[in-house]
């Protein structure tokens, strides 16, 4: 679909009528950093607050994410830069939050960087990725209702190069056979996901770094019992 070209009207207060969507995110900084899955500065956060022009609220780069203040976000338009002058810089990661808003039916997208993904994007990344089968909580991805099933979690390699991740995210986005769907990891960095809303994006958060943990423990308590049949 064509990006629109729109600008919205001038707004001297960027973040005015963004409480709600700012609190949302200040939360889940705080949760995810107690759960230490974002500490420190990293990690980054955004919903979008329009549409069409696309305009997101994004986590100002360098912040911790344990303490966000109201004003430690950014207005961003489709291009990833601020929408009105003197605002802070947004996360170095902006375009990543822009190629998967400018998707249909994501409201907000969330990033973390917890030890799992972090060592099973690293673990996984000569296959391209790796499927989790079988378990109750693949049910806590959008639009999947029996634990039966599988999902695969594709692996990029990292860069400091975003535009041109974000070029390739958007590509297997758009792949006509098998597009990415609920997330994807970035190779020793973290994990990234969307949802149609805030409370979908996180609760695919949790539902994945739980699911990344199960999978992580379960190869230690195998190499640990080689001779187990099953861990069931
Ligand atoms: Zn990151």
């Amino acid at each position: 679909m064509a990006k629109s070209t729109k600008k919205s009207p001038k707004n001297t207060k960027p973040l005015s009528g963004c409480k709600k969507a700012i609190d949302g995110l200040r939360e889940c900084g705080a949760m995810f950093h107690a759960r230490g899955w974002s500490v420190g500065t990293s990690s980054n956060f955004s919903v979008m607050v329009s549409q069409d022009p696309l305009e997101l609220i994004v986590t100002a780069s360098g912040k911790h994410k344990e303490r966000l203040q109201r004003d430690d976000f950014v207005r961003i338009g489709a291009d990833g830069k601020p929408t009105v002058d003197g605002q802070p810089n947004s996360s170095a990661e902006t375009m990543l939050h822009v190629v998967l808003a400018g998707q249909p039916q994501v409201g907000a997208v969330l990033h973390t960087h917890s030890v799992w993904s972090t060592l099973l994007s690293d673990m996984y990344f000569a296959d391209g990725g790796f499927e989790i089968e079988g378990y109750e909580m693949l049910k806590g991805l959008a639009g999947i209702q029996t634990h039966e099933t599988s999902a695969w979690v594709e692996i990029f390699d990292n860069t400091q190069d975003i535009p041109r991740l974000a070029d390739q995210v958007a590509q297997r986005l758009n792949d006509a056979e098998k597009p990415l769907t609920h997330g994807f990891l970035i190779r020793r960095h973290g994990l990234y996901t969307w949802g149609k809303d805030l409370d979908e994006a996180r609760r695919h958060i949790e539902v994945f770094e739980f699911l990344f943990e199960c999978v992580g423990r379960r190869l230690m308590l195998t190499s640990q019992r080689p001779n187990a049949v099953s861990v069931q």
